[in-house]
């Protein structure tokens, strides 16, 4: 809930109006655009105000259905930015720069997306893109194209607009969304700015939005597994877990001396040697969605060799003069 100092242009829009205690507006945004345009007016006088650009990244309320997870929680975290411009071209600039750095974001993250030109919904304006990332879990259904990035909501089209492919139906999760609004806001709720010129013209608007925790939920609807989650090595607090599988000193400080080579080498590693059990530390290892296991037991003991064991159960041995490269295969 926030406080707005000019709710007037709201008014007669399905905006909810409360008062506070002191008899002041208060309202509950449905989006932040007023919002970020009330903002902007302080800030925009003169074509030398713009570009311009506001973000915020914070927890944000739904009365949705919760289901499936993380993916339709009733609170949830967001990352939402507006960018304010004097020409379409300064527009179209801010606005592709955005598409590719939620490219980046996405792609590092490790997700399988389609950006989808939507529909604009009950946002208006001209032109919006939307990341889905493909997974049952999702709530969208579009058509999606395996050899490029093209996706689209028209269930009708069967050939990739850009690439000539075939298309595949599938259910989605939305991921990021950006909107050129144009003057929609603006025209609206008077946000102007004199030209070089001295002549007014309204300030072209767009916003951006990732969000934040369902990102987290794509990740984990694609990287999972019966034993839990399975983070991709973008995501995951660990590379490599160690596994103490035997009781006696030697193994122990061997578990150790392991530890210290890999995190010297600059991966994130987790030790277990403390209380648990031996099978508790494997699925504990598993259900922390960690890759790769370096076991230290009965074969050390035995022949002086690590246990390599990735997640699909993949078993490969090692001494510890190769632990490195092999370790580097795998993860
Ligand atoms: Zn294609």
């Amino acid at each position: 809930m926030e406080e707005l100092r000019s709710l007037g242009e709201l008014r007669g829009r399905g905006v909810p109006q409360l008062e506070n205690r002191d008899g002041r507006d208060f309202t509950v945004a449905a989006t932040h655009e007023e919002a970020a345009v009330e903002l902007a007016k302080d800030r925009i006088q003169s074509y030398r105000d713009l570009d311009t650009c506001f973000y915020q990244i914070g927890r944000k309320f739904r009365d949705d259905h919760a289901r499936k997870g993380l993916i339709r929680a009733k609170e949830f975290t967001m990352m939402d930015a507006y960018s304010f411009h004097a020409s379409h071209e300064d527009l179209e600039e801010r606005y592709d720069g955005f598409l590719e750095a939620y490219r980046r974001v996405f792609d590092r993250l490790g997700l399988s997306y389609s950006v989808v030109a939507a529909d604009n919904g009950s946002m208006g304006g001209t032109d919006s893109h939307e990341f889905i990332a493909e997974s049952e879990a999702g709530s969208d259904t579009y058509m999606k194209c395996d050899s490029c990035e093209y996706g689209t909501k028209d269930l009708s089209v069967e050939v990739c607009d850009g690439c000539g492919a075939s298309l595949r139906q599938v259910d989605g999760i939305e991921i990021g969304h950006c909107f050129d609004l144009g003057t929609r806001y603006s025209e609206s709720m008077g946000l102007e700015f004199a030209r070089e010129d001295g002549g007014l013209d309204h300030v072209l608007m767009a916003s951006y939005g990732i969000g934040v925790s369902r990102v987290i939920a794509a990740v984990i609807e694609q990287n999972h597994d019966d034993r839990g989650i399975d983070w991709n090595s973008e995501v995951s607090a660990f590379d490599v877990s160690i596994v103490l599988a035997h009781h006696g000193d030697e193994a122990r400080n061997e578990a150790r001396r392991v530890h210290n080579e890999l995190e010297e080498s600059g991966l994130d590693v987790l030790l277990y040697d403390g209380q648990r059990s031996v099978g508790e530390r494997f699925a504990e290892s598993d259900l922390l969605g960690i890759g790769l296991k370096v076991v230290v037991g009965n074969t050390f003991l035995e022949d002086g060799e690590l246990e390599l064991e990735t997640r699909s159960e993949e078993t490969t041995r090692c001494s510890m003069r190769n632990l490195m490269v092999e370790v580097r295969k795998l993860i």
